[in-house]
């Protein structure tokens, strides 16, 4: 009887708790306007302490958004019936003036088309069109200071006729009008991606290890299946070379799109933890089976082993209201670059881009060491791709020499495979982020072999 009552009780709280810890949010989209509206309905919060947080970076980008540039009409709806204006605050949330009223949702719009238009890099905005809306998570997505931890779950509602696709739960089998996804907390939230409307193409790749999708919207004819036959190959590959898919499923988004101006570029493509996205020009069609053309997906696809489920302090948890430092850009994309282009394609020659790369540098950049250059890439990997290019490139080489040192000391028994396959490892039985001083050690103890030397030898600037 004294269990039973336990019982009940625990069970009482167990769905209190649950009712309290879950976030809901609303995404509305009316066809023919360019904004959405999304509303977050929350446990009843005191306007005295609450921040309407909007993203001002993500991970993998590198740069400094202003997403909140693209936010109007934030409204707060209080217990009492009341609606408060949101203000902006100091950086990037929005905030409410108003003491001691107690708010339980919140609303504002996101002008999509304005964001589309701002932002010239293609890769780190969402698009709006008259039969499709391509949503970047965490372009839209805000959240509640301090609750970012707390599962949502996300209410999508559009034209009835329109279908909706989410990186969160890719099927081709679309529902129209409204759709329900749960998820865990805010970070899944923004890394996800969401198609809506009737010009959205999906394709199942069939014979995948794991459920493997292409979503695809486009102005111009493209191949579906073949963009999904890359798919496959790229995942082909990447298995061969980690022995593992740490991914439950798979999405290749694609857009090819006229410029909307000549100042936008396009050709960047973003890696998410079970996506990629990549924003392309009409030029760029892919219609033709091409086994050559498949680098980009094998880098962005790879990204889902590392750094998305192995990365250095910053990446993750990330903070959110800023781009904030992170010193291991080099190993993030450099060491992918030397995996994706030198061993799992082979290509040998990539060795002279890198170290012409490097060479060709700029004084400023050639001036600092591996963790600086880091922490100015931060901010402007892509802005200055000068900066990027010689992230990867100083990363790609470091592999290069650790490569050669870990194959000569173990008579070929082991390679770079082993230290990157012990930074895998060492995440998953550690469950956070690595510091700085801990990689080479980390490598080091998986591979069995001292690698400072080529550690230190890489952590200087390139002239002093
Ligand atoms: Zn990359």
């Amino acid at each position: 009887m004294k269990n039973t009552v336990l019982l009940i009780f625990m069970f009482i709280c167990l769905n209190v708790s649950f009712a309290q810890n879950t976030i809901s949010y609303t995404l509305n989209h009316t066809p023919n306007s360019k904004k959405i509206t999304i509303e977050l309905a929350f446990d009843t919060t005191s306007t005295d302490t609450l921040k309407l947080v909007i993203p001002r970076s993500a991970p993998g980008t590198y740069e400094l958004t202003n997403y909140i540039a693209f936010i109007s009409n934030v409204n707060g709806y209080t217990t009492s019936g009341k609606i408060l204006k949101g203000v902006v605050g100091d950086g990037s949330f929005f905030f409410f003036k108003e003491k001691n009223e107690v708010l339980k949702k919140i609303s504002y719009e996101v002008d999509i088309n304005k964001m589309e238009m701002t932002l010239l890099g293609s890769f780190a905005s969402s698009k709006i069109r008259d039969n499709y809306l391509g949503i970047l998570g965490y372009a839209v997505f805000g959240f509640i200071e301090g609750f970012e931890n707390e599962s949502i779950v996300l209410k999508v509602h559009t034209h009835k006729d329109w279908s909706i696709f989410s990186t969160l739960k890719p099927s081709v089998q679309r529902n129209k009008g409204t759709e329900l996804y749960k998820v865990d907390n805010f970070a899944l939230l923004a890394d996800s991606q969401l198609l809506l409307g009737d010009a959205v193409q999906v394709y199942q790749v069939s014979d995948s290890k794991i459920p493997l999708f292409v979503a695809v919207y486009s102005e111009t004819t493209i191949n579906i299946e073949e963009i999904g036959r890359r798919g496959l190959l790229s995942l082909k590959k990447l298995t061969e070379y980690f022995g593992y898919v740490p991914m439950p499923h798979y999405t290749l988004c694609y857009e090819f799109l006229n410029p909307v101006s000549e100042m936008h570029n396009y050709g960047f493509s973003m890696e998410h933890l079970n996506s990629m996205t990549s924003s392309l020009n009409v030029s760029k069609a892919i219609l033709e089976p091409n086994d050559k053309a498949i680098g980009g997906i094998i880098h962005h696809m790879a990204h889902s082993w590392l750094p998305l489920r192995s990365f250095g302090t910053g990446y993750k948890p990330f903070e959110w209201q800023t781009a904030p430092i992170i010193e291991t850009i080099w190993l993030n994309e450099g060491f992918i670059w030397y995996i994706s282009y030198y061993h799992i394609l082979d290509n040998k020659a990539v060795l002279q881009f890198f170290k012409r790369t490097i060479n060709q540098a700029p004084k400023y950049i050639q001036d600092k060491s591996l963790k600086e250059l880091s922490v100015l890439g931060s901010t402007q990997y892509s802005l200055d791709f000068r900066i990027g290019k010689n992230l990867f490139s100083r990363g790609a080489l470091l592999a290069h020499d650790l490569d050669h040192l870990i194959q000569k000391e173990t008579n070929g028994q082991k390679s770079f495979r082993d230290a990157i396959l012990g930074l895998l490892k060492w995440t998953e039985e550690n469950n956070k982020a690595f510091k700085y001083d801990e990689i080479e050690a980390i490598m080091s103890e998986y591979t069995g072999v001292d690698l400072s030397s080529v550690w230190h030898k890489w952590q200087k600037p390139l002239k002093n």
